[in-house]
């Protein structure tokens, strides 16, 4: 395993080119509110794309989204709006 480095060292060669116009995720706040989904998508997302305020509200950090689908598959319905990123935004995987 070791011969193809840590999976940090493995992301940091994918290039990212962000949408900083539009974001391609959404948190519905009221909906996650009453859905207690804030700590879930903290927990599961691995690029670290939701943070917590100290309000309970969900940030956001859109361009470090690794597109893998992740939140969505968890996220009850009416919570997240997530669609890929407009054409030539986004990541570009180049390993693996
Ligand atoms: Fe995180 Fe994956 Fe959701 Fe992007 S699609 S925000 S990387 S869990």
């Amino acid at each position: 395993m070791a011969q193809f480095g840590s999976v940090t060292e493995r992301l940091a060669n994918n290039h990212f080119e962000p949408d900083d116009e539009e974001s391609h995720i959404e948190v519905d706040q009221a909906a996650a509110r009453a859905a207690g989904v804030g700590p879930l998508l903290v927990r599961i997302c691995p690029a670290h794309v939701y943070s917590m305020g100290e309000d309970g509200s969900i940030g956001v950090t859109h361009a470090a989204c690794l597109e893998c689908g992740t939140c969505l598959a968890v996220a009850p319905p009416g919570t997240l709006r997530w669609h890929y990123p407009r054409g030539g935004f986004g990541v570009t995987y180049r390993e693996g």
